[in-house]
């Protein structure tokens, strides 16, 4: 059997172990997985682009377990009353190639991308950062000010957002954290000013210039999430040039992330060498330092292992018949023909009762 966690069970969830809480742990989980980077097989993900937004397939195994992700990304869906990034996807079995998990992965896919940036601004901002400037403040933003707040104490976020009504909404799901103060800032400009981190989460199918040079200040790291997609960022292309630049998996970024902008020369340095300890993250307290993050299939597989670990321990979830049961391999279409594998005797009596009908043959199910 699969388990299935569909939303109303990931929420449980989530609230079961609280928020905090499932940041911290999924932070470490998704931390232990970079640390095994050389037993992955990885890939970039399969795009299927259209005019309004991508399809993608993210696919990522170890000896012993498969995960993949299908998500989307369709910056004008909300003027449809839809979410721009949606998602689901499995764990599977190596062994066996059976899938263990079949999970939503849209509430989740928030919660890592969250947790993955929170532990990349561990290792690269500077210690004692308070100030979190947050542009664009829709459904990724309260995950993202959550994570900053848990792991690394970030305790003031300066909001802008083009739609007012977005940092609005932020503004009132956050009151419930009295300890995070949350500000609105009146321009992009104004949210950076002072700011120790900035977090770029905007949607737009735009090779958009979000943050521009004169915004920057020496000693920033930026963690830059909404540039995920060819013809897709949110620096300046001179932001990108005088930082340093940590990417996920460089022969995914270089086709998704901000450095797209870039010669395929440009340096950049794997995350998984940072948490290591193979590269240093930042090199001094003045630098500018770049988390140009699209979203790696690791991250979906730490999240899934971690997610099916808590529903089975907690009972959350639901097991369901994704691949036919029984026991005998070789007749699978015996599931669908023989009476005997899955009819039960409502059914029978259904079927009998119908040829009684037709022809009169019996009176019961129980004659014969
Ligand atoms: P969303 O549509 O809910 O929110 C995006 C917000 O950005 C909107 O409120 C919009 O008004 C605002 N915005 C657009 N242009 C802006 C601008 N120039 N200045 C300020 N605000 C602006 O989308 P979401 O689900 O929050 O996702 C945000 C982005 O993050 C998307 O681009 C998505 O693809 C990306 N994303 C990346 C990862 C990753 O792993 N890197 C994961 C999930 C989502």
């Amino acid at each position: 059997m699969t388990r299935f966690l569909d939303v109303p069970s990931m929420t449980r969830l989530v609230r079961d172990v609280g928020v905090p809480r499932f940041l911290s742990e999924l932070a470490q989980a998704i931390t232990d997985d970079y640390l095994r980077w050389s037993e992955f097989d990885k890939s970039a993900r399969l795009a299927c682009h259209s005019p309004v937004g991508v399809i993608e397939l993210m696919p990522v195994a170890d000896a012993q377990r498969f995960a993949f992700k299908y998500v989307n990304g369709h910056p004008r869906n909300t003027g449809r009353g839809l979410f721009t990034v949606m998602a689901f996807g499995v764990l599977a079995e190596v062994e066996t190639g059976y899938p263990l998990l079949l999970s939503e992965l849209t509430l989740t896919t928030a919660l890592r991308t969250a947790a993955t940036s929170a532990l990349v601004a561990r290792k690269l901002a500077n210690p004692g950062a308070r100030r979190m400037a947050l542009i664009g403040n829709g459904a990724q933003s309260e995950f993202q000010a959550l994570a900053f707040h848990t792991l690394l104490g970030i305790d003031e976020i300066r909001a802008f957002d083009v739609d007012p009504d977005a940092t609005d909404k932020l503004m009132g799901n956050l009151a419930a954290w009295p300890a995070l103060r949350v500000i609105r800032a009146a321009s992009t400009a104004e949210a950076v000013r002072g700011a120790h981190i900035v977090t770029t989460v905007t949607a737009d199918k735009a090779l958009a210039t979000i943050l521009r040079p004169e915004m920057i200040e020496p000693g920033m790291h930026i963690n830059a999430v909404g540039g995920d997609c060819p013809g897709k960022t949110e620096l300046h292309v001179d932001v990108l040039r005088a930082a340093r630049v940590i990417v996920e998996y460089e022969a995914q970024t270089r086709i998704e992330g901000d450095i797209q902008q870039l010669a395929a020369d440009f340096p950049v340095t794997e995350l998984w060498r940072v948490l290591s300890g193979l590269a240093v993250g930042r090199e001094h307290a003045d630098q500018v330092t770049v988390f140009d993050s699209v979203g790696f299939a690791l991250e979906d597989y730490s999240a899934l292992r971690y997610v099916y670990e808590l529903a089975l321990e907690r009972g959350i979830g639901e097991d369901v018949a994704l691949v036919p049961p029984g026991t005998s391999p070789k007749d699978l279409f015996g599931q669908i023909a023989s009476p005997k594998a899955s009819a039960s005797r409502d059914t029978l009596a259904t079927v009998l009762g119908f040829c009684r009908d037709k022809r009169g043959l019996v009176s019961s199910v129980d004659e014969v």
